[in-house]
């Protein structure tokens, strides 16, 4: 125990973030620890009696944080009459914890604040951080950003002098998830290793599995899959030794999330889902059981089976239900109402997705609101019923284009605002020009809907005036036909951005080249077509040696730009008719047709030699490094399948490792086969 999770819905992603300086150093919490309290605070005499008060109140928060209050209150009462400064602050401190817990931020400022001078009048300099770090906490609830960010500097600053790492560890934490609310996600990173290597050094365990969780998600928003992967597997591992299951649920959430949506592999998606359901419920978190419910309804509607995924929406929609969590409630409603539209039950389908509608507007769920709106036009365009389509689509058109430019400008305020004001001109360029896009975008939507109504009406028209007019006719039709090639013109338009998705969906961001499902896909063909045309192959499995202490010692940023730069080297030695990708994190693959295993050798330590020369250089810090390579040559061994070609490679990889790095291993079969 002893920190607060809170579910944040970015694509289902759950983030852990914002943790109380207060309950962090607080006594662990439960019923056996309440009954504990108070059979002490029967014998206690008045001078003991705050202390024990608070140490209730804080045995409540994680139980019942309204139960918390009136131990606090008291705690403060007595103090006050005692003249005892420091447990008046302290009471002061835990109310405003409990109004955080109870979303009573403007309570919660008012008590943390009172705190605050008082700690600062009296020196408590322990009190004054944890003060200004709570604050940072309320801010953020807010979503006043600024603030929050102004309050977590102050208290680092502190924490730093007072050599606790422990909290400077948190705040560094804690200043990275709000610039991942603010999408500033290079920023977010470098907190996040911070904390990390602060965590690591002083072995907070249970910190390192949150922040490594953490990392995972930014990676993941930064389309980084594999990277974000790792770090995921790496949290779920830890959560695991510490046996914290609250932990656990967020990668395998998480990781759920990311095999379904950027792998399509439904199963490792069901299996990580199923098991954080199971554990949600053990654990008796009860909208994370929803949560999870209405994940594998998703799960199963993508694989088309609509039956089991209906069925898991409407236990989320109940659970939901008597949880009185309107604003995910309003989500499984469109949930369903989308299913129900999928297959043809037009009237549930108004009906499920006007009650989220509803309910959006209640809570003034703003992107919740837009959804619904999209929805109901989807429907009615279903139906075939346009002129409502229509009405719909302009509604949720004018939401998405207000909140697009208000985002935009809440995001240019704060480059603005920022201390590097230099150097961000590119970003606000990028950024103005991305909005642009959006805007065109979605007007050119706008327009095909339009169209869409427009042709609908003309037919019609063309129908009824047929007896009438010819001639008008004419022109009608005149008319749809340039309307049509306006269509054409825009479909081009279309195109292109489809082939932009493609290349984006076969490339490395980081690297550059080929991506993993790419070249696997390519060695598949190199290696039917040599197996076709009785022609040579080759292929070169390179990992890059001692990878990690280049990230443990220098960091992670530097590490991927030694990727990109090692990447580029790679580029300028091979042919054309190459192909060259990225494995997975250090590991690259080469596939070399029409090569011989001589040839193959002399790419292989043209290669070698020249990443052992080069000294890169990231600011002033000389970098070497070396690689070790496996060789597979199709001719001399005659593998079945691709994957067993790949397979050899990666043997003779191997062998190089063992045989002390730095070199080419060619692949021979083991002894006795
Ligand atoms: P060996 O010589 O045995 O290959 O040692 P190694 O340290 O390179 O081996 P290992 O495979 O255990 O570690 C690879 C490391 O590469 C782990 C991971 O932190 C790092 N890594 C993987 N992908 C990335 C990436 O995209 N960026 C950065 N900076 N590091 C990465
Ligand atoms: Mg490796
Ligand atoms: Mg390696």
């Amino acid at each position: 125990m002893g920190k607060v999770s809170v579910y944040i819905q970015v694509c289902m992603k759950t983030i852990i973030c914002c943790v109380l300086a207060a309950v962090l150093l607080a006594v662990p919490a439960g019923a056996s620890r309440i009954d504990e309290l108070t059979q002490s605070l029967q014998t206690a005499s008045e001078a003991e009696k705050p202390s024990i008060l608070n140490d209730l109140a804080v045995a409540y928060l994680d139980v019942s944080p309204k139960d918390a209050l009136p131990y606090a209150h008291q705690a403060l009462e007595i103090s006050e009459r005692q003249d005892n400064h420091r447990q008046a602050a302290t009471a002061l401190k835990t109310l405003g914890v409990a109004h955080i817990y109870l979303s009573n931020f403007t309570d919660a400022a008012a008590f943390t604040e009172r705190c605050l001078t008082l700690a600062r009048r009296e020196n408590f300099h322990d009190l004054v951080s944890a003060c200004l770090n709570n604050l940072g906490v309320i801010y953020r609830f807010r979503s006043d950003y600024k603030k929050s960010l102004e309050y977590y500097f102050e208290a680092l600053a502190l924490m730093e002098s007072q050599g606790n790492q422990r909290l400077v560890g948190l705040a560094h934490s804690n200043i990275g998830t709000i610039y991942y609310f603010w999408g500033d996600y290079d920023k977010a990173l470098e907190y996040y290793f911070q904390a990390l290597r602060i965590r690591e050094e002083i072995a907070d365990r249970a910190g390192i599995a949150d922040t490594l969780n953490n990392i995972a998600v930014i990676y993941d928003e930064m389309k980084q899959y594999q990277l974000a992967l790792e770090y995921y597997q790496k949290s779920l591992r830890l959560f695991e030794e510490l046996g914290d299951q609250r932990g656990i649920v967020n990668p395998l959430n998480n990781m759920g999330v990311i095999y379904y949506v950027y792998f399509q592999d439904y199963d490792q998606s069901l299996e990580y889902h199923q098991r954080a359901l199971k554990i949600r419920r053990e654990i008796r978190d009860r909208l994370g059981e929803a949560v999870s419910l209405n994940n594998l309804g998703n799960l199963y509607r993508a694989q088309g089976d609509g039956e089991t995924a209906l069925r898991y929406y409407l236990q989320a929609m109940r659970l939901k239900e008597e949880l009185g969590e309107k604003a995910e409630l309003a989500v499984s409603l469109r949930d369903i109402g989308d299913l129900y539209r999928e297959r043809g039950q037009y009237e549930l389908a108004l009906d499920y997705t006007r009650r989220a509608l509803v309910l959006a507007e209640e809570v003034e769920a703003g992107k919740d609101i837009r959804l619904a709106y999209r929805d109901l036009s989807e429907i009615y365009a279903t139906m075939g019923d346009h002129a409502r389509a229509l009405e719909y689509y302009k509604q949720y058109n004018e939401l998405e284009n207000r909140m697009l430019s208000e985002e935009t400008a809440g995001t240019l305020a704060r480059l603005q605002a920022g201390k590097a004001v230099e150097g961000k001109e590119k970003e606000i360029e990028l950024l103005q020009r991305e909005q642009a896009a959006q805007r065109n975008l979605r007007n050119f939507l706008m327009v095909i809907s339009v169209l869409i109504v427009g042709i609908s009406l003309l037919l019609y028209n063309r129908y009824r005036l047929k007896k009438k007019s010819n001639l008008e006719l004419q022109a009608k039709s005149d008319q749809i036909q340039a309307q049509k090639e306006k269509l054409e013109t825009l479909n081009a338009i279309l195109e292109e951005r489809n082939k932009e998705y493609y290349i984006s969906s076969i490339m490395d961001p980081l690297t550059e080249l080929y991506n993993r499902t790419y070249i696997l896909d390519a060695l598949n063909k190199e290696f039917s077509r040599s197996r076709r045309h009785h022609t040579t192959l080759a292929v070169i499995f390179m990992d890059l040696d001692h990878f990690k202490t280049v990230n443990d010692r220098y960091g992670h940023m530097v590490g991927d730009y030694l990727l990109k730069h090692i990447a580029n080297h790679l580029r300028e030695e091979i042919r054309v008719e190459d192909v060259l990708g990225r494995y997975g994190g250090e590991e690259f693959l080469l596939i070399l047709p029409n090569t011989d295993l001589a040839g193959a050798r002399r790419v292989a330590d043209k290669i070698r030699d020249k990443i052992e020369r080069t000294v890169y250089h990231y600011g002033e810090e000389p970098l070497s490094i070396t690689i070790s390579q496996g060789i597979a040559d199709l001719a001399a061994h005659q593998p079945c399948t691709a994957g067993e070609f790949l397979a050899m490679a990666d043997a003779a990889l191997y062998q190089a490792k063992e045989a002390g790095r730095n070199r080419t291993e060619i692949y021979t079969p083991p002894a006795g086969t």
